[in-house]
């Protein structure tokens, strides 16, 4: 008997395969209740689980797993770097990126992926939006913005660079110069040269937002984005999920941007490590479903497999 969406618990036996999140703390991941509706739907008999791992226990937390039969773990605040030294053996992503958010264990060895950069990038190839010979702006230089930038410069698309700390945004520019993409692909600017800025921004077809402003609790915060440059032909993805109609979103849809939330990349990065583990796809609209109840929100909509992410 699979089992059902009420009860995934009440079915765990000798059988049921696990996986799950290390974090600290990890009580408000999305991460349990997205996966396992997305196991309790395909009637896998496998559990997702959170584990509260102390930074100080993280390298004995990652050895134990293949001890203790664990397929696999994600990992979120604050792991994500500091596990690299714990592993055989990482993705060539990973190590772009400089951090790992999916651990899967092959025969005993610890393989290290991030999922962060494809999970961005699946909701605008499932748009059908082309980011190849086109700009696009990105605010913040952090590890979600390493995740996005490496991707979008893999997609062909040329990046400008904004964060509040120049030189972390000029670190993040010359890491991706050294991994071999030509200097042109991304380009500083800093926050206060205003004219460049607005510039940017009406040139390009897709704003990237990746930073902390507007973030629960501060939901009220907006980025130092100057709103008056938002224009039709622009899309605007906030990385930010809680809330998922940020301050930033609603601005921009007020300005006739089209819009993509962090709930769709924090879906497609869970799929995409749920498909490492497992070897299955798993049903993206339910996961979207669940995380939208946990954050009381309605349904957009616009989740369907194949449709369009992007709404206005
Ligand atoms: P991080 O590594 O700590 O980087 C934080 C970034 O935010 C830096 O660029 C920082 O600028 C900037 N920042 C922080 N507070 C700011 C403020 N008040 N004004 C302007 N800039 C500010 O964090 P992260 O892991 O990249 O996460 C960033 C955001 O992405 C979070 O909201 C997170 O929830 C979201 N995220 C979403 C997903 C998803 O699946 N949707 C996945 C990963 C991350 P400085 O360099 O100047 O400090």
């Amino acid at each position: 008997m699979g089992a059902s969406n009420n009860q995934p618990l009440l079915s765990v036996r000798g059988t049921t395969r696990v996986v799950g999140v290390f974090g600290w703390p990890v009580a408000h991941s999305l991460s349990p209740p997205m996966h396992n509706a997305a196991f309790a739907a395909l009637a896998m008999d496998w559990i997702y689980l959170p584990f509260p791992v102390r930074p100080e226990d993280l390298g004995r937390a990652v050895q134990s797993l293949s001890a203790l039969g664990i397929v696999g773990v994600n990992l979120t605040i604050p792991h994500k770097e500091r596990v690299l030294p714990f592993l055989d053996e990482i993705t060539e992503e990973a190590r772009l990126i400089g951090a790992v958010n999916t651990v899967h264990c092959v025969e005993g060895r610890l393989i290290g992926d991030n999922t962060d950069g494809r999970g961005f990038y699946e909701p605008l190839r499932v748009s059908g939006i082309p980011v190849h010979g086109q700009s696009v702006v990105v605010f913040g230089a952090g590890g979600a913005a390493r995740a996005v930038v490496f991707q979008l410069v893999r997609q062909g698309a040329r990046v400008l660079l904004v964060n509040r700390t120049r030189e972390r945004a000029e670190r993040l520019a010359q890491d991706v110069y050294r991994a071999g993409f030509p200097g042109e692909c991304v380009r500083v600017i800093a926050l206060e040269d205003t004219g460049a800025l607005v510039r940017a921004i009406h040139n390009a077809m897709l704003l990237v937002h990746t930073t902390r402003a507007g973030m629960h609790p501060d939901s009220d915060a907006l980025p130092p984005i100057p709103l008056e440059a938002l224009h039709r032909d622009l899309l605007v993805y906030d990385l930010v999920y809680n809330p998922m109609d940020t301050r930033l979103l609603q601005e921009a849809r007020r300005r006739g941007c089209a819009v993509l939330t962090g709930v769709q990349m924090l879906v497609y990065q869970g799929a995409i490590a749920f498909q490492r583990w497992t070897g299955q796809w798993p049903p993206t609209p339910i996961m979207e479903q669940t995380v939208l109840q946990m954050l009381g929100q309605p349904m957009s909509g616009q989740e369907e497999e194949g449709g369009s992410a992007a709404a206005r």
